[in-house]
């Protein structure tokens, strides 16, 4: 497995951890930003990195004092050098600065970059041999096999930010591994968990990223609404845990209080709950493997009063069948899976698809490239780049 169970991470490093965070402006970052304001005693943070918002990173920078600032956008460069202007810390650009900021050893790596950008620099976090926190779960998609091997190789630990993944990890005994008979991913159902084929035919993006539990970035509220984020955590949890695709099943649950489980062969099955709040797996993760306080709203099951649970609905989400297939597929179908659904939920946001099409994209470019084996970032690099450029010519071409 690897995540490993609470062990001895942190046991040498210094009371305050240093902290990168990567993707610091988003939905992830904001939140980390937020638990370690509330716990200035407890982290330096070491690196923050975004893609080009240059003005919401300066802010961060002068109020977090961190040693790096990393633009991924170099155009981004001379706004952020102006307006760091006089202080302390080193401004820096461009796709191989963040990698290299990635690489500084820390104690925990917040991996927050959303889709595959975000490979190159988590992949460096690992290379290091940091403790990384993902929540970056196209990583895992993209290339899980080379992203392990090379956990294996430097001793790095992966610790799950993903909701469903932190709450399996939690939960998940690692000595007992022989005796899971399946984990359980629960799935909202997203804001068409109601709707129909011909409803979601023409849902707008702005219907789409209004998830009706969690507040989070674009990209992944839209993968919500088709359920593709389910199927890029069947893939996320084939990888972090020893248990066979086979046995990973999905559950929809529209209150988001359970938020994944486990199910043992005596037949317990263990789960945690708590309020659908990002908050509280970075904060597991944060502190982990010891707890934190945190302001999250405590649950209240009284006042929730019942929980529902329903099978997924594949006729009109094929989403998670698409992954499985990949999945099962082995290779770099994943990879292409990835891609191509980047590609499509970009054109879907610009209005140059509908909402159905982004899985009948994802479908289609399954079927017209061929994968091999990812053992290397180059590997990565030429699928990615061949099942984007297949799948914007199927956007331009309306099929
Ligand atoms: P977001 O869009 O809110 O933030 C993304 C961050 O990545 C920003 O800081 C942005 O500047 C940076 N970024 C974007 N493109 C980049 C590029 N090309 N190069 C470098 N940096 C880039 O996204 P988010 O919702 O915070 O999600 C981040 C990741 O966490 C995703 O993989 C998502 O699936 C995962 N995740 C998010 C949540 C959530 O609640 N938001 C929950 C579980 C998992
Ligand atoms: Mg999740």
């Amino acid at each position: 497995m690897a995540v490993k169970q609470a062990a001895s991470a942190f046991e040498n490093s210094p009371d305050r951890r240093r902290v990168a965070l990567l993707g610091a402006t988003g939905s992830i970052g904001t939140s980390s930003i937020d638990l370690i304001r509330r716990n200035p005693d407890a982290f330096d943070v070491a690196v923050l990195t975004a893609h080009r918002s240059a003005a919401s990173l300066a802010d961060l920078a002068r109020e977090l004092d961190p040693d790096v600032v990393v633009v991924a956008d170099e155009a981004a460069h001379g706004e952020l050098a102006a307006a760091l202007q006089g202080t302390s810390v080193e401004v820096a650009a461009g796709a191989a600065a963040l990698v290299d900021a990635a690489r500084e050893p820390v104690d925990l790596t917040v991996a927050g970059i959303v889709g595959a950008a975000g490979l190159e620099a988590t992949l460096a976090a690992v290379e290091q041999g940091n403790t990384v926190a993902l929540a970056n779960k196209e990583c895992l998609v993209c290339a899980g096999d080379l992203v392990l091997a090379t956990c294996a190789r430097t001793g790095a630990t992966l610790l799950p930010l993903d909701s469903e993944h932190n709450a399996i990890f939690q939960v998940f005994e690692a000595e007992n591994a022989a005796d899971v008979e399946k984990l359980v991913l629960t799935a909202s159902g997203g804001p068409f968990r109601t709707w129909t084929r011909e409803e979601m035919a023409a849902a707008t993006p702005q219907q789409a990223v209004a998830h009706p539990n969690w507040d989070m970035g674009r990209k992944i509220s839209v993968d919500s609404a088709t359920m593709m984020n389910k199927g890029l955590e069947l893939i996320e949890a084939a990888h972090l845990f020893p248990v066979e695709a086979a046995n990973i099943e999905i559950l929809v649950h529209p209150q988001s209080v359970v938020h994944s489980m486990v199910a043992y062969r005596d037949g317990s099955v263990l789960a945690q709950l708590g309020p659908p709040d990002m908050r509280v797996p970075i904060a597991h993760a944060l502190a982990w493997p010891a707890r934190m306080e945190t302001p999250v709203e405590r649950l209240d099951l009284a006042e929730i009063g019942s929980l529902d649970f329903e099978k997924p609905d594949e006729a009109r989400f094929p989403a998670t069948r698409l992954a499985r297939q990949a999945l099962d597929a082995g290779k770099g179908a994943t990879a292409v899976l990835n891609a191509a659904n980047e590609v499509a939920v970009e054109a879907f946001l610009s209005g140059r698809c509908g909402f159905l099409d982004i899985a009948a994209l994802v479908e289609a470019a399954l079927a017209r490239v061929e994968s091999d084996t990812i053992a290397s970032l180059e590997d990565f690099r030429a699928l990615d780049t061949e099942a984007r450029a297949v799948t914007e010519s199927l956007v331009k071409s309306g099929s």
